[in-house]
Formats: C-alpha cells, sequence, structure tokens
C-alpha cells in the first residue's frame, strides 16, 4: 500500500531542511501534546499557516486525536505544503487524510495539495486501496457537502468533537488499504458521517431526507481555548477562548443559524476558569473571544472586567452595532486598539432592516462618534452589494455614510466591499447571485459615488467578483463539479496560482 512506505522522520528532517522550525519554534503549547501515535493520520488545513493556526476547530480536532493517541500531525497549504509541521512527514505518506474546510476555496486548495501529492483527486481512481482514505470536514461540509461527493472517501457534518471516537475506533478496527470496504461501511454506521463511496444517490438521499445530519457539541464541554499560541496567527500572539456557537439572530444571508446550530453557550464562569488556568500555565497578552456576535454573550462585561484585572487584551470578531457598548470600546482601548471594525451590510436603513440589522446610519454615527471619545481613530466597514431587492440608492448611500462617518467624526475609514452570495440553508438561498457582470456593475457604481475628497481618506477594498462567483459555485455544485474543479487545479499546477 503506498500509504505505508513510510520516509524515516530523520531522513526528511535532512532532506528538506527543518523549513517548519521558524514557525513551530514560536509556538506555545497551552496544554500537553503527547508525541507519536497511532494510526498516522495527516490533519490538513488547506490555506496558509496564519489562518490555520487561528481557526479554534483546527486546534480542537488535533488535541481530540492526540488524546485518542493517534499520531496526528498537521499540513498547511503555506508556507510549506505537503510536509508536515511535526516531522516534515510527506502528505502521501499517511494512510488518513482529512481535511479541515472553512471556507469554499479552501476545498479547491484541498485538491490542489491533493495533486501535488499525487493522489488522485476523484474517489474512484482511490478504490484499489493503494492511496490513503480521504475525508473531508469543518464548516464547509455543513453548508454544501454535496460538492464533495465524489472527491471525498468519508464526510464529517457539523461538529467534529463528538465524531471523532467513533472515526478512531473505525481506523482501529480496519486498516484502510487492506479492508477497505469493512472500513467504509464502519465509518457509515455514525448518523454525522457520509460514505459517497456507498452510493452518490444514497448520501444524496440521506442528506434530503435528515438520516444523515450534523452533529453538535454541548459547547460547555469543549475544550474551551486554543492549543497554541503563536505571533505568527492572523490576529498575533492571542488565546483563542469560546464563548459560544450558533447564533439567533437569524439574519437571512448568514449561514450561521442555519447550519451551526442550536446556539451553544459555555458558562461564564466555565470560561473565566477556562482562562485562568491558561494564565497560570503560559504567557499571553491579549485573548481572542472565539464566538458568533460577543455582544449577545451574556457574562461578556463581567469577563471584561476579569480580563482587565489580569491585565490580558481583547480582540473581537466584526461587531454588531446595535451591541456595541462603552464598556466593550473601552476593553478594546485597553488593549492597545484603535480602530474598530463594524458591519452595516448597506447604505441604507431600509435594506439593512431587510438584511436583520435594525440599526440606522444614525445610530451607526452616534455609536461611532462614542468610540471616538473613547479614543478609536479609525473605523474599517463592512458591506455588500447584490443583496435582493437592492437598489443603486442603497449602493451610493455607502459612499454618503462613509463620508459622513469622515465628515462628522473625523474618524479614518476603511471600506470592505463584497458581492452578495446566496448560500444553501439559508433564508436568502433561492435568491439570484448577481454575477461577475453584475458585481463589477455595481462596484464600478461604488466608486463613482465616492468622491474625490472621500477618496483620498478612505482606503476601499473590493472584493474579486470572479471570486464571488467561485464560492457561489463551490456553495451550490455537486459531484458534477469536479471535472471543473480538475481543470483548476491543473491550471494552478501550470503556473497559473490564482485560477478561477
Ligand atoms: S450575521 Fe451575525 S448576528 Fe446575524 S445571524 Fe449571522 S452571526 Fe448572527
Amino acid at each position: 500500500m503506498r500509504a505505508s512506505r513510510r520516509v524515516p522522520a530523520d531522513r526528511d528532517r535532512s532532506r528538506f531542511g527543518r523549513e517548519w522550525d521558524p514557525v513551530t519554534l514560536e509556538e506555545v503549547a497551552v496544554l500537553p501534546v503527547p508525541q507519536g501515535g497511532d494510526p498516522s493520520w495527516a490533519l490538513v488545513f488547506p490555506s496558509d499557516y496564519g489562518t490555520g493556526i487561528s481557526n479554534l476547530g483546527f486546534h480542537y480536532v488535533f488535541y481530540h486525536l492526540k488524546r485518542l493517541g493517534v499520531g496526528v500531525e498537521r499540513f498547511f497549504l503555506s508556507p510549506i505544503p505537503n510536509l508536515s509541521i511535526e516531522n516534515h512527514r510527506p502528505l502521501q505518506d499517511f494512510p488518513i487524510i482529512t481535511a479541515s474546510i472553512a471556507y469554499e476555496p479552501d476545498a479547491l486548495n484541498f485538491l490542489q495539495l491533493l495533486r501535488l501529492a499525487g493522489i488522485p483527486l476523484r474517489r474512484r481512481q482511490r478504490d484499489s486501496g493503494e492511496f490513503p482514505l480521504i475525508g473531508a470536514a469543518g464548516a464547509f461540509t455543513s453548508i454544501n457537502p454535496a460538492m464533495l461527493l465524489a472527491v471525498a472517501d468519508f464526510i464529517v457534518l457539523g461538529d467534529g468533537e463528538p465524531v471523532i471516537p467513533h472515526l478512531v475506533a473505525c481506523f482501529r478496527n480496519h486498516q484502510p488499504g487492506a479492508a477497505r470496504e469493512k472500513l467504509l461501511r464502519a465509518l457509515d454506521q455514525h448518523p454525522s458521517v457520509l460514505v459517497p463511496g456507498l452510493g452518490e444517490e444514497k448520501a444524496l438521499d440521506l442528506l434530503g431526507s435528515g438520516v444523515k445530519t450534523g452533529a453538535t457539541t454541548p459547547c460547555g464541554q469543549s475544550v474551551g481555548h486554543g492549543i497554541w499560541i503563536t505571533p505568527k496567527s492572523a490576529f498575533g500572539e492571542t488565546l483563542l477562548l469560546e464563548l459560544q456557537r450558533g447564533c439567533t439572530r437569524g439574519c437571512p444571508y448568514c449561514v450561521l443559524p442555519a447550519c451551526f446550530s442550536p446556539l451553544r453557550q459555555r458558562p461564564l464562569d466555565r470560561v473565566i476558569e477556562t482562562l485562568e488556568e491558561c494564565a497560570s500555565r503560559v504567557p499571553f497578552g491579549q485573548v481572542g473571544l472565539v464566538t458568533p456576535e460577543a455582544g449577545d454573550y451574556p457574562g461578556l462585561e463581567m469577563l471584561l472586567d476579569r480580563l482587565e484585572e489580569l491585565n490580558k487584551g481583547v480582540s473581537f470578531a466584526s461587531l454588531r452595532v446595535d451591541n456595541l457598548t462603552r464598556r466593550m470600546v473601552r476593553a478594546l482601548r485597553q488593549s492597545g486598539r484603535e480602530s474598530l471594525t463594524i458591519a452595516p451590510e448597506t447604505g441604507t436603513d431600509r435594506m439593512r432592516l431587510r438584511c436583520g440589522k435594525p440599526f440606522t446610519n444614525r445610530e451607526i454615527l452616534d455609536k461611532l462618534e462614542m468610540a471616538s471619545i473613547e479614543g478609536m481613530k479609525k473605523v474599517k466597514l463592512y458591506f455588500m452589494i447584490g443583496l435582493p431587492a437592492e437598489t443603486e440608492d442603497d449602493i451610493v448611500a455607502i459612499a454618503a455614510l462613509a463620508e459622513a462617518i469622515r465628515k462628522e467624526l473625523r474618524l479614518s475609514v476603511s471600506l470592505s466591499v463584497n458581492a452578495f452570495v446566496p448560500k444553501p440553508g439559508t433564508p436568502w438561498g433561492d435568491r439570484a447571485f448577481v454575477g461577475i457582470a453584475g458585481a463589477e456593475r455595481r462596484f464600478r457604481l461604488l466608486k463613482s459615488a465616492i468622491s474625490e475628497s472621500l477618496g483620498r481618506g478612505c482606503e476601499i477594498r473590493f472584493s474579486s467578483a470572479r471570486e464571488a462567483d467561485l464560492e457561489y459555485r463551490l456553495s451550490w455544485g455537486g459531484p458534477e463539479m469536479v471535472d471543473w474543479m480538475e481543470t483548476l487545479v491543473d491550471k494552478r499546477k501550470r503556473g497559473r496560482s490564482n485560477a478561477i
């Protein structure tokens, strides 16, 4: 079996020259991570290291596998693809490869990694058992598992934690190479594991009928914090701390309520206990709160008080304006931040209400004035164009809102403008995607609405309309997408690194 062709770790290290060392030397393990283990398992985050190491779900899966004695090693798309971070082993040496796919383009990146490792992308071409068994998990498999049916040997739906013991038991009882058929049947016994090799049509039926459905973890039972702290993470040297999963707000474009329900909150006393335990073990200056909407967490202000007492800074993901409090802004300022990120989504109150965000432009200006008084100097604003029932006025109003923030509050303004991509399972899942030409036309309209004076004091980043189109196709495609994906991966292999 090809996967058993194990190259000794020592030889790898001399041959490949310890390329991962600059990264691993900066990682601090918050919990002890045992060496070695069985079976060998490649855990892939198909994006760059900084993004992958900022993903708490990826930490959890690694740690749970280690706790069960599995020889798991991590892979990222960059800076060094195809070599594990732990022992510099090549991807193709592992009998089991699973990918944590967080976003749609990562699915394509994963195929790129398989191609680099010489592993056929199509599941049927790996039937002989000569190649590793390929699994897929992560947020994307909760949004559109059908897209991976022609690629993955098994797909984990929903949270990984409740499924991991079943996967490990199956791999220990049945060899991925010799007893592949038995192994696939054993994997299929779990209601949150989809096995396309037992029939793609059947897999689609099982999904459609709800027989196979996403697993959920009672959030209070999770580890509750990141396993590594590193300055190379997207958040800098930050301890990831989980507050809650799921969201009850129901913004019609958002996948969270549909795909990651129900809302599960970690009790405040558990969160504080976790924080204190971590602080007693390792040094860190800042905590990154992992939660869909920090302002909805009932114990937030008390947690901020405790962080202040412990002299720890805090970072939030983007904040809802209607939830933003002076206490939250002060916590950010005490953490040395001068920039606030909010998501008004659109320029008019009418359209924002339709988006499930019942706050007005006036309220945005009032909250930002409060933030400015507290010492914030800059605001980053996220917007979408191409929303259902959007008019040109909604788009032009984005420029007017940005101008008002600049003129009235003298804050430095940065706009990030993305095309709306309808997602499966959401209330707006059946609405139209505006397409590449439609998105570009709307971007041009907004650009022309931004006056010269605002343009000089305002950074504007438009997302790529072609990337939005890629995201749309990957969100809705099924197993027939494999031809198209293979063509893209081949183009990238021939040097067109971002072919879409
Ligand atoms: S956009 Fe935010 S508040 Fe709205 S449903 Fe999604 S996570 Fe919840």
